[in-house]
């Protein structure tokens, strides 16, 4: 504490800093590969037809639209019905039990960010300060968690030489645990299409990494904000969750956070629709620790932002409970999967990169380029191609109009 003279100047955001740069730039082939925003083979950022016809839907019913009162602190009741069925049983039928036992706290978020924000408050709050968060990893991660009372960020090996360094990462954890007693740890693990690398564990590798987690007792967060980009489908991306949630395997003793959002696979970005469940032990006092949470969760929303907003929660709610539109969706997800499988593919055409060759190995929305901050530097400055300054490149941000373009000058600062 002390007074508003002495503020220190925070850096700009790492990702969102770059794209007011690139507003200003005057270069009229300048192309903006920084965020992780969807746009089509024309360059839009075009609204899911699913989405579209919800909104149509809505535009109509006096009944579902006109309400613009408050939603409740845990958000609108239908939409936890239908995210919860649709996480719960659709996408992780392995989920459906502790659903039905009642032991799934729910909370509408702002998003997947949002999501991390009630969750690393909550377990400031009452469990651990301590996260593992992966490196590299997407750059809000310590910044959200530092801000809601995390003292203690570290950092797991992830990458070494273009791929994943499991036995890094579960020496990381071992020597970890060991060095500490007191309260668990955290960690943050990506669902799928790992953000920035593209590169995600193997089914084996998964297996390894959570028996480790639940061997040393740390708390498993979820991060699910690219569900359906990777393979295109919906039920098949959320293979961490449904492992996680064996129960042959798995009792996580302080529970599981899943933070979940619908920017991406609905295209939904500003409109801020996402979800927290934590999915608490199987105890004698279930529903206690349950309902305990719950109004936890609650307190801290109501201190945070008090309620979240109402239009975006629903249009996810007809998408996610209309057959024909829901049948929609799915096929708009795949859609977006394969133009960015056919961006990369058109990519490696054209460079011989050793991270385009095995294509098998990027998942997602972005290229690792692994390019270095001096060819990203240089990129923007001769070709006004705006990168993230770790070399990563967003593919929905390339089409037919600038992928030569752009590949030429990859090449140009490639060595
Ligand atoms: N987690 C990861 C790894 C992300 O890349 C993002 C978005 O870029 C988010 C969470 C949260 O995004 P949002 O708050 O827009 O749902």
């Amino acid at each position: 504490p002390g007074c508003i003279h002495g503020i220190p100047r925070a850096p700009p955001d790492k990702i969102l800093g770059l794209t007011e740069q690139f507003n200003k730039d005057k270069n009229p082939k300048k192309t903006n590969l920084t965020v992780g925003i969807y746009k089509d083979n024309w360059g839009q950022v075009t609204t899911f037809q699913s989405v579209a016809r919800a909104q149509m839907i809505l535009d109509q019913s006096i009944e579902l639209n006109t309400d613009l009162s408050y939603l409740p602190i845990k958000g609108c009741p239908d939409f936890q019905l239908n995210v919860l069925k649709f996480l719960y049983r659709e996408s992780c039928p392995e989920g459906a039990e502790s659903l039905d036992q009642g032991r799934i706290s729910f909370v509408q978020t702002l998003s997947g960010t949002g999501a991390l924000a009630v969750t690393s408050k909550f377990l400031s709050l009452f469990m651990s300060r301590s996260v593992w968060i992966p490196k590299p990893s997407w750059p809000n991660h310590a910044n959200v968690f530092q801000n809601n009372g995390f003292d203690d960020i570290l950092y797991y090996s992830y990458y070494k030489n273009g791929t994943l360094d499991v036995d890094g990462w579960l020496d990381d954890l071992e020597r970890g645990a060991k060095s500490r007693d007191g309260p668990p740890q955290c960690i943050v693990l990506h669902a799928c299409c790992h953000n920035p690398t593209g590169i995600d564990p193997s089914r084996e590798q998964w297996r390894r990494i959570l028996d480790k987690i639940h061997e040393l007792n740390i708390i498993p967060i979820i991060d699910m904000a690219y569900q359906g980009l990777d393979t295109g489908d919906l039920y098949k991306d959320a293979y961490l969750l449904r492992m996680s949630l064996d129960k042959k395997r798995y009792n996580w003793n302080n529970g599981l956070f899943l933070c979940q959002s619908f920017a991406k696979n609905m295209g939904l970005y500003g409109e801020r629709v996402g979800s927290l469940s934590v999915v608490t032990p199987v105890r004698h006092n279930s529903k206690e620790i349950k309902r305990n949470v719950d109004s936890q969760l609650k307190k801290i929303v109501r201190g945070m932002y008090s309620s979240p907003p109402g239009y975006g929660s629903r249009v996810a709610n007809v998408v996610l409970s209309t057959p024909h539109l829901r049948d929609l969706w799915h096929k708009d997800v795949k859609n977006v999967a394969n133009r960015l499988h056919s961006v990369k593919a058109k990519m490696a055409e054209r460079l011989e990169w050793d991270s385009l060759k095995d294509q098998s190995r990027q998942h997602g929305m972005f290229l690792y380029t692994g390019l270095d901050m001096r060819s990203v530097e240089t990129l923007r400055e001769k070709y006004s191609i705006y990168l993230v300054q770790d070399g990563r490149l967003s593919l929905s941000g390339l089409n037919d109009s600038n992928v030569d373009y752009v590949c030429d000058a990859l090449q140009s600062v490639h060595r």
